[in-house]
């Protein structure tokens, strides 16, 4: 039986893919959007729709791993709302109905739920969710529609990745932008402030940790635990590129919180899994896959 991993043509879900195939796990890749990967079944459908292929494979999955979302804290235009509602809150609903409650299902949720680091610590788990604007709010949504499988014990578990960061990241991302701003000869945009701290996580180690907790069942901060500031970002932009970057900061929206800072200690308790971050390394995947995509 395959791991069903939604959202597999996207950034998260493609470092997912790849993690199962090196360890020869079967996967079914379900996208709205084409998926082609070799040695991957796929079905390209929305899981919205009610789509019999979409049925089926969740019902015989051997685990899920639900990536599909409208992810973005920033997106602005006009549907913005009716698309995180489709895709982070009534895809979850869906999905929900149509997995066995014992089939293990690893949903993505997001640090945003916290609303930033508010205490001067790490975010735990524990921690009342606080979130500020329409995509925090959705995921917040989001974990309430499985919080009736995380309170009965089932295996669910509720994922709060960190600010994830590697080769295939969107577009629209701090570093993806820096680094195309930076190839162009422009100023890099920082919202808010360079002494702003995000726990910038390896998208490589966000990978494994979803795999692993397959089984578990609760919500788990997915996060190195040591947040970074936005000028070491730009500093390691500026390092992989060769250059010395020009800054312009602009105020940032509320829902652009100061600071994150996960407590990643339950995933280590859970998984053995430690996520560690070389801001240097990760920038450099990421300059290298954009310069391949450009390339075609
Ligand atoms: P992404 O946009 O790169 O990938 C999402 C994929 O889901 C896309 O390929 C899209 O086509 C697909 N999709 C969306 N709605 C769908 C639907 N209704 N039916 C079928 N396919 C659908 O996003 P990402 O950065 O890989 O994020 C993946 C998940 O992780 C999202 O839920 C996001 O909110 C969450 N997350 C991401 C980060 C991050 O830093 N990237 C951090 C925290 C949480």
């Amino acid at each position: 039986m395959p791991v069903v991993v939604t959202g597999a043509a996207g950034f998260v879900g493609s470092a997912v893919v790849s993690h199962l195939l090196e360890r020869d796990e079967p996967v079914l890749a379900i996208d709205r959007r084409p998926v082609a990967r070799p040695g991957v079944a796929a079905v390209r459908a929305d899981l919205c729709d009610g789509d019999p292929a979409v049925q089926a494979a969740l019902r015989a999955a051997e685990s899920v791993i639900h990536l599909a979302g409208c992810p973005g804290v920033r997106d602005r235009a006009p549907d913005v709302e009716r698309r995180r509602r489709r895709d982070n809150v009534e895809a979850i609903r869906a999905l929900l109905a149509a997995i066995p409650t014992d089939v293990p299902v690893v949903v993505a949720s997001s640090s945003s739920v916290y609303g930033g680091a508010r205490y001067g610590r790490a975010s735990r788990e524990s921690d009342p969710c606080d979130p500020v604007g329409g995509y925090a709010a959705s995921k917040v949504w989001a974990e309430q529609l499985c919080a009736a499988r995380v309170d009965a014990g089932a295996p669910l578990v509720v994922a709060r990745p960190f600010t994830v960061i590697g080769e295939g990241q969107r577009p629209d991302m701090a570093l993806s932008r820096w680094i195309a701003a930076a190839r162009q000869g422009r100023p890099l945009r920082v919202l808010g402030g360079l002494d702003r701290t995000r726990d910038f996580t390896d998208v490589r180690d966000v990978a494994r940790a979803l795999a692993a907790l397959r089984g578990a069942s609760g919500v788990v901060n997915i996060g190195a635990g040591s947040p970074h500031r936005l000028r070491d970002a730009v500093d390691a932009v500026g390092t992989v590129l060769g250059t010395e970057p020009v800054v312009e900061v602009v105020p940032a929206a509320p829902e652009e919180v100061p600071d994150t800072w996960a407590d990643p200690s339950r995933l280590a308790e859970l998984t053995g899994i430690v996520p560690v971050t070389d801001l240097v390394d990760a920038v450099a995947r990421v300059a290298d896959a954009a310069e391949l995509e450009a390339a075609g």
